[in-house]
């Protein structure tokens, strides 16, 4: 931006020059020198930027056995990375050499680990760079930076008497977009293409065999070309953890951290459906500054739940709502509570009335076994289970809140799965081709029907409700096993 505003000023000044009569001959001598010297600059700085990149030092300490959780990614990178280490049996066979691999997956799940452990693996030099490197308002500078970019790699690998190199280019969507959607797509286009032509210019014969490794959370908006055969050969799906690999992956940032004899790593795992690697890195790392600030020698399981409250929610915000207000809170984070008890018993995890990140309080669920795949009941006791807070609100204090209506959207969500996936009553439908009349009337009906059910049994437990807002005001946090030994005084 700072450049482009010069460049404007300075053509507007010698345009003033001329027009007032002076000479500006030795203004443009001047000019000239300055572009030549930012020119000079420029290349300089591409140099120091792409030689900062080569200059990481391999990766030598990564291995495959510090990732967890990814196993099938592993198996099917190793696989590749065969090709690279028993070369001679391949040119023997005639097997053209694996030019790319494409990792894809969501956010930190382990792909750039996963890059590393590769050069790791084949005993190669690593170069790491990210897409957003290459592209310049210039064209050809990225280009340019491509072509650097290898060029850097074979020669790296050559001082270390290394045979093969890894690029590792992340987000590379940034770089390999489809062609010609860029506002600046001649800058675009010809970055791709160089890199398109680099590739294809990789031989099982040269001296320094080089694979590149690129990963991205986008590959619909890679080019067609850059995902043809010969190119980026292979794709690594690189998902987020089942609940096995949560354990693994808890276990390999738990090895330096004290835990105490409470703690069952099992159960972390348990209750942390959807989260990726970085998650759980944070997760472990957080329950550990817990720790410290409480000045205790070990990790307890209690800083573990509120490291997870803190990964989901954010950080605990100073903000103190009002007393009627607390009371409200109060009240609905119970009136889901006990419609999740209601729908899967022993499924509440923590109730609490602490505001952290958007949220005054919230109720968490013990994650149950993975779900991919949800029945009509799963989702309508979702909905149940969204809309008893505001539920509860007008049961207890006789009106409702706007505090619920984050829940009623995703109670609209919930519904419109439903009849999206063909489950409603109106059979397999195209959601596009219904009628806007029908698709309210629909969702409204699914709504209607878990609002009364919810309804008809917070009328019953009205006491019940009063006993656990009074618990959690004073409280502030109500554990799942206190919640349900309340409910259970109550019945008993
Ligand atoms: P992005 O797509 O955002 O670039 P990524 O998939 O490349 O993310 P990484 O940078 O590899 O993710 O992971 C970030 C951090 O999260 C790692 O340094 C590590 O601490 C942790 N992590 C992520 N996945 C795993 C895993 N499978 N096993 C162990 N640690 C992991």
């Amino acid at each position: 931006m700072l450049r482009e505003i010069s460049v404007g000023f300075s053509v507007a000044l010698i345009i003033f020059a001329v027009i007032a009569g002076y000479d500006i001959f030795p203004l443009f001598m001047l000019a000239l020198a300055g572009g030549a010297l930012f020119f000079i600059a420029q290349s300089k700085g591409m140099v120091k930027n792409l030689n900062g990149a080569s200059s990481k030092k391999p990766t030598t300490n990564i291995t495959f056995d510090v990732i967890g959780g990814q196993t099938t990614a592993i198996n099917e990178l190793r696989e590749c990375l065969d090709f690279i280490k028993h070369d001679e049996h391949v040119k023997q066979l005639g097997i053209r050499p694996l030019k790319g691999i494409l990792l894809t997956g969501p956010p930190g799940t382990g792909k750039t680990l996963l890059a590393k452990a590769a050069a790791n693996y084949t005993d190669g030099v690593f170069m790491s760079c990210s897409g957003s490197e290459f592209v310049e308002m210039y064209a050809g500078v990225g280009a340019q930076r491509v072509r650097k970019l290898f060029n850097n790699a074979r020669e790296k690998a050559k001082k270390q008497n290394k045979t093969n190199a890894i690029i590792f280019v992340d987000e590379v969507e940034i770089l390999g977009s489809k062609r010609g959607q860029n506002n600046n797509h001649m800058e675009y286009d010809q970055t791709l293409n160089e890199l398109l032509v680099q590739m294809d210019g990789l031989k099982v014969d040269d001296s320094v065999r080089v694979l590149v490794m690129a990963a991205t959370n986008r590959a619909d908006m890679l080019d067609d070309a850059l995902m043809r055969p010969g190119r980026f050969d292979r794709q690594v799906k690189v998902d987020l953890p089942d609940r096995q690999g949560r354990y693994e992956i808890l276990q390999i940032h738990a090895k330096n951290k004290p835990l105490a004899e409470d703690v069952d790593i099992n159960n972390v795992a348990k209750e942390t459906f959807g989260f990726s690697g970085a998650h759980l890195e944070s997760l472990t790392n957080e329950a550990a500054i817990l720790a410290m600030r409480e000045k205790c020698s070990k990790i307890y399981y209690r800083h573990l739940q509120e490291a997870v409250d803190k990964v989901i929610m954010g950080e605990k915000m100073d903000k103190r709502p009002s007393k009627d207000e607390l009371h409200r809170v109060a009240v609905h984070e119970t009136g889901h509570a006990l419609a999740s008890e209601m729908v899967r018993p022993g499924s509440v995890s923590t109730l609490t009335v602490t505001p952290r990140g958007g949220a005054l309080g919230y109720m968490r669920q013990h994650s149950e076994d993975d779900n991919y795949l949800y029945t009509r009941e799963y989702l309508e006791n979702q909905i149940a289970v969204m809309l008893a807070g505001s539920v509860a609100e007008k049961t207890v204090i006789g009106n409702r809140s706007t505090g619920a209506s984050n829940d009623f959207e995703k109670a609209f969500q919930t519904a419109e799965k439903i009849i999206k996936a063909g489950l409603s009553d109106l059979g397999i439908v195209s959601w596009e081709s219904l009628a806007q009349a029908d698709k309210y009337k629909e969702t409204k009906k699914l709504l209607n029907a878990q609002e009364k059910k919810v309804q008809e049994y917070l009328n019953k437990k009205c006491q019940v409700i009063n006993i656990i807002v009074e618990k959690l005001l004073d409280k502030e946090k109500v554990s799942g096993d206190e919640f349900r030994s309340l409910i259970e005084k109550k019945i008993a």
